[in-house]
């Protein structure tokens, strides 16, 4: 049986992301999504609201669960009993980080394995980070996230304007 992981920060979910996760679903026979607790980040939404959000998202998937982690990702692999990291590749800028995770993950772990899939053209230039800038000035945002995640957007834009 494989397993794997999806790890990232998801703050919040994108088509992007939804495409990765339905394409790696039909691979791999389980896919655990890891969803980044990392304050250092400064997230928008907390990890609780993130794993809540990808798991309405996805309740449709038999076979993908949605997990929080912290700490080393080999470690969380090694927890959940994955043998692959799966990431995203959108551009040549993501290119030279990911390689480098890639490799110092599998220095650390060589019995985890990680695999890239390469963006659908048409999310190539959909990141979570663009998505909070267009709603945080009122933009439309239907054609980037669910609409579930749009109105989640909308209700934390407008509780952090009242603070
Ligand atoms: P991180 O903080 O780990 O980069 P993200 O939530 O931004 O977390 O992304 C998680 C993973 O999803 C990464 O592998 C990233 O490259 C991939 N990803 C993000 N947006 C897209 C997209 N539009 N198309 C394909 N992959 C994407």
């Amino acid at each position: 049986m494989l397993k794997a992981i999806y790890p990232g920060s998801f703050d919040p979910v994108t088509y992007g992301h939804l495409d990765i996760i339905r394409r790696s679903c039909k691979i791999v026979d389980e896919l655990v999504v890891g969803v980044l607790n990392n304050n250092a980040k400064m997230p928008l939404f907390s990890v609780e609201e993130r794993v809540k959000m990808l798991k309405e998202v996805t309740k449709d998937l038999n076979n993908v669960a949605i997990a929080p982690f912290g700490g080393l990702l080999v470690e969380f692999a090694r927890e959940t009993g994955a043998a692959l990291i799966i990431r995203g590749l959108r551009a040549i800028t993501d290119f030279e980080y990911e390689l480098q995770m890639s490799q110092t993950n599998h220095k650390l772990e060589p019995g985890v394995e990680t695999m890239f899939l390469t963006t659908s053209i048409e999310y190539s230039y959909l990141s979570s980070t663009t998505v909070k800038e267009i709603a945080a000035f009122g933009g439309d945002i239907s054609q980037f996230v669910p609409e579930v995640i749009g109105k989640e957007l909308k209700e934390k834009m407008k509780a952090k304007r009242s603070v």
